[in-house]
């Protein structure tokens, strides 16, 4: 099977029908039927951080559901998973993934790093709310002038596109690891395992950013205060960036770990979705262990809104430290 972005999930359309009728039944805006106030349903979807010189803010591309977590998450036994989950307060039998976009100002430059999933139907009703979350903030889309990808899976690079094939970031220049600009704009991979089904969606993306596109090596600096650091094994050009500004520094660390007890508890663990999971392990590994030792904050994309914090070692594992609301620094 093809997936193209347009590609629909039967459960997801039954989903995005059922909420439009509950927004249509009929009570008075604000109000509850008993003429009370109403709260929000929705949180906001943002937060506003900085660092050195630089101000931040993480926007919320929205919730990825994952399904039984054991059909990804791999290498250890459905016990260790089901019962880390459960130790976590979670659902062990369905997983939720956080999408966080990283959105910096640095000097003239405003960058964003990685771009979800682009409202694709595949990907149900919930995720799809970067660009309401940029105009949320008073950004205008048009006057990002850089968009960094940390690999080029669907969650992080179907963004650079709307619904319609228009582009999101008309002006930015689109920053890829050479690795993965290979992997991705190969037509013999139409035929990987894994992957096949996604490639010509991927490579349609690729092609529409062509001209803007800066190919990334390991260790450059590709903005100022920007560093590459390859991270491979999730995807061949998996890449973490480092960004410093004065004495401070904030690592974005892509896909190194999808959930953030699972992946903590058991740097092992495989994901289902690796192009080459012992590799992805290794590199997994090295960079909690520096992570760790040099007490460096992360953004990670995929942990608990807003996925910024610090890893803790424990023994042979680690333990997530999520930031608070203001103390990232
Ligand atoms: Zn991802």
């Amino acid at each position: 099977m093809d997936v193209s972005k347009r590609t629909f999930l039967k459960g997801g359309a039954m989903i995005g029908a059922l909420s439009a009728a509950v927004v249509g039944s009929g009570t008075t805006p604000g109000k509850t039927a008993s003429g009370a106030p109403e709260l929000p349903h929705a949180n906001p979807g943002w937060h506003g951080f900085g660092f050195g010189d630089i101000r931040a803010a993480v926007l919320s591309d929205g919730p990825l559901d994952q399904g039984d977590p054991v059909k990804t998450l791999l290498g250890r036994s459905e016990a260790e998973v089901r019962d880390t989950m459960r130790d976590s307060f979670l659902d062990p039998q369905n997983m939720t993934l956080d999408q966080n976009v990283l959105l910096i100002q640095a000097g003239s430059r405003l960058v964003l790093f990685d771009t979800g999933t682009g409202g694709a139907p595949l990907f149900g009703p919930k995720p799809g709310r970067l660009m309401e979350n940029i105009a949320n903030i008073g950004v205008d889309s048009a006057a990002i002038t850089d968009v960094v990808l940390t690999h080029a899976h669907p969650d992080h690079l179907w963004g650079l596109t709307g619904e319609d094939g228009a582009e999101h970031f008309p002006n930015a220049q689109v920053h890829l690891h050479e690795a993965d600009h290979k992997f991705f704009t190969d037509p013999a991979n139409d035929a990987h395992p894994l992957l096949g089904a996604f490639m010509p969606a991927c490579r349609k993306e690729l092609e529409t950013v062509a001209k803007r596109l800066n190919v990334v090596r390991d260790g450059q600096e590709i903005l100022p205060g920007v560093t590459a650091m390859l991270a491979p094994g999730h995807t061949p050009g998996h890449t973490a960036y480092r960004i410093d500004s004065g004495s401070k520094s904030l690592l974005v660390v892509g896909d190194l770990a999808h959930h953030h007890a699972v992946f903590t508890r058991y740097p092992d663990i495989r994901f289902g979705f690796d192009t080459d999971p012992a590799q992805m392990v290794e590199t997994r590994r090295s960079l909690f262990a520096m992570i760790a030792a040099e007490r460096m904050t992360i953004l990670a994309y995929h942990f608990p809104f807003p996925g910024l914090g610090n890893l803790a070692r424990d023994g042979d594992a680690y333990r997530w430290v999520p930031a608070g609301l203001d103390n990232a620094f």
